[in-house]
């Protein structure tokens, strides 16, 4: 250690506030640039299945392919998967048809968030159909904020709107440090999808 260097710390105290409360379910946003939206929330849902509750996956965006590995464990262990994805906007031959195919994701994910049976519902790429404007973010968060109060929501996706971040009770930003994509290295199964 040189002299320039501080101290490493090891805390001692517990950093935790007093008088913590329990609650019903929780919303939470994984945004950001960075790597690891979709894979935390997955980590989720392994934790909720840990714990038999009723998991619901509902994916925008990215076609019903792409995702291969979370969907292909996850309905092995009973989650119910929804995909309204079209693949990459850049590849569509027709826009209109992925906000319909979109919106009714969207109509689909209101329903089982209605419905009450699932403790959790994972709302993978929902974010960009907002920020696409596609659906209108009022739509998008009235029915997370009217959830059965039992409904744990996780929502993945670029550019989270202030309205869902002001909504969500955790969000987190994951910053691009650096991405292997970068050095020109393509997605990589089992580490991506
Ligand atoms: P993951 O699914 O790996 O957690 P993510 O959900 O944060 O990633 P998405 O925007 O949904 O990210 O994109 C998913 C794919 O794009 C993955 O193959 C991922 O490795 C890649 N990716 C994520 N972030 C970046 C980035 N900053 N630069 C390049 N590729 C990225
Ligand atoms: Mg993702």
């Amino acid at each position: 250690m040189t002299d320039n260097q501080p101290e490493p710390t090891v805390p001692t105290e517990d950093p935790r506030p007093d008088g913590l409360r329990r609650a019903d379910s929780l919303v939470i946003v994984n945004t950001g640039n960075g790597k690891g939206k979709s894979s935390a929330a997955f980590g989720v849902m392994v934790r909720a299945l840990a714990r038999d509750w009723n998991v619901a996956v509902v994916q925008f965006i990215k076609s019903g392919d792409w995702n291969v590995g979370e969907e292909k464990l996850g309905r092995r262990l009973g989650v119910d998967w929804h995909s309204f994805g079209d693949g990459f906007t850049w590849d569509s031959d027709d826009l209109s048809n992925d906000k319909a195919h979109a919106a009714e994701g969207w109509a689909r994910a209101v329903e089982i968030i209605d419905a009450g049976h699932h403790q959790l519902v994972i709302l993978d790429e929902l974010t960009y159909l907002s920020s696409f404007g596609w659906v209108d973010i009022g739509d998008i968060t009235a029915p997370i904020a009217a959830r059965p109060r039992h409904v744990n929501i996780v929502v993945t996706g670029r550019d989270a709107a202030p309205e869902l971040v002001d909504l969500a009770d955790t969000v987190t930003e994951m910053r691009d440090v650096k991405h292997a994509y970068n050095a020109g290295i393509r997605a990589m199964r089992g580490i991506d999808y």
